[in-house]
């Protein structure tokens, strides 16, 4: 497999009154051309900074204090996207790299019409020549993810769509440049159960059309089985396992994602919680010493509150960073 993205030792403060929020630290993973790549944890684990950070998307007090995003075009070229100006980033964002968030009221402005929003997602990055191609473009995009009746919908406000048309506009939205990359967070937690499996059916159907790589963020063990090729585990601002899904769910190496399987009877019912674990999430500013995870760890060692673990490689593919291995 061939990487699209290679993210190294990406971090990310936040400078707070209250002291420096350390949300991601040395967080390293490949996400590979095509495939769907998961990120997976707890409320608060990182993950969302973590998908933002890839293309600069971090708002004051929080920085970017170290690390590479490489991003490896199809024709070859290779930038790093944490090097990338304002203007350069922002361009690639929208258009090569794409975002859905979780919550489709927050996503669309609700004093546009839906088919305005889409157009102009198109007529910023110049992928239209004018705003009436990005009209009629707008209607097809609509069609693309199975809104009926496009033609009378383009002029809809998103107050007259329901929750799950909105996150099918907003998909359309994102999808409307065809980015190569497509990160989707928490994209369906907002949505009723039903409506859930429909927005990721047309997600694996988009991905299929356009062969895009996704990036997909979730605290939902369901959704990852159901979609991903590989996960990576997050706790406390740091990845602690990597793996196919099939090795994360048959072989899941490090305790804390036991514990997530754990809490899942059922990985396909998708609507489990992670909160079962015993113990919280640990403050970010004075995160524990050693491995993050030791006060919550069922086999803590004495290693394990002195010494930071690395991630290894078990088997091909599979990384877990324990003391255990
Ligand atoms: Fe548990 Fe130690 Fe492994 Fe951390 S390094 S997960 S505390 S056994
Ligand atoms: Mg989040």
């Amino acid at each position: 497999p061939e990487p699209i993205l290679e993210v190294r030792d990406l971090t990310v403060h936040f400078y707070t009154y209250a002291g420096i929020v350390k949300a991601i630290e040395r967080v390293s993973f490949d996400v590979y051309r095509g495939e769907t790549f998961a990120l997976v944890g707890e409320t608060g684990c990182g993950k969302s900074v973590t998908s933002r950070a890839l293309t600069q998307l971090i708002e004051s007090p929080g920085r970017i204090v170290e690390g590479q995003v490489l991003y490896h075009r199809e024709d070859g070229s290779t930038v790093d996207l944490l090097k990338l100006s304002e203007e350069e980033i922002r361009d690639v964002r929208g258009k090569e790299i794409a975002y859905i968030f979780q919550d489709p009221h927050a996503s669309l402005d609700p004093l546009y019409t839906v088919g305005y929003q889409i157009a102009e997602a198109m007529v910023v990055h110049n992928t239209v020549k004018d705003w009436k191609e990005g009209f009629r473009k707008a209607v097809d995009i609509l069609r693309r993810v199975l809104i009926p009746d496009p033609e009378s919908r383009v002029k809809n406000y998103p107050h007259e769509l329901s929750g799950g048309m909105k996150q099918r506009v907003v998909i359309g939205t994102g999808v409307s440049n065809n980015p190569k990359i497509l990160i989707a967070d928490e994209p369906t937690t907002a949505l009723d159960v039903t409506v859930q499996a429909q927005i990721l059916d047309l997600m694996n159907k988009l991905k299929e059309e356009y062969n895009t790589t996704v990036i997909l963020i979730t605290h939902n063990m369901g959704v990852v089985a159901e979609m991903a090729d590989r996960v990576a585990v997050m706790y406390a601002g740091k990845i602690v396992e990597i793996g196919s899904v099939d090795q994360i769910f048959k072989n899941p190496l490090h305790p804390y994602t036991q514990g997530l399987l754990r809490a899942v009877p059922n990985p396909m019912a998708k609507i489990e919680r992670l909160e079962t674990i015993p113990g919280t999430v640990p403050n970010l500013i004075e995160p524990p010493s050693g491995c993050r995870f030791h006060p919550r760890c069922p086999r803590v060692m004495g290693i394990c509150k002195e010494k930071v673990p690395e991630l290894k490689e078990m088997e091909p593919g599979h990384f877990v960073a324990c003391h255990l291995y």
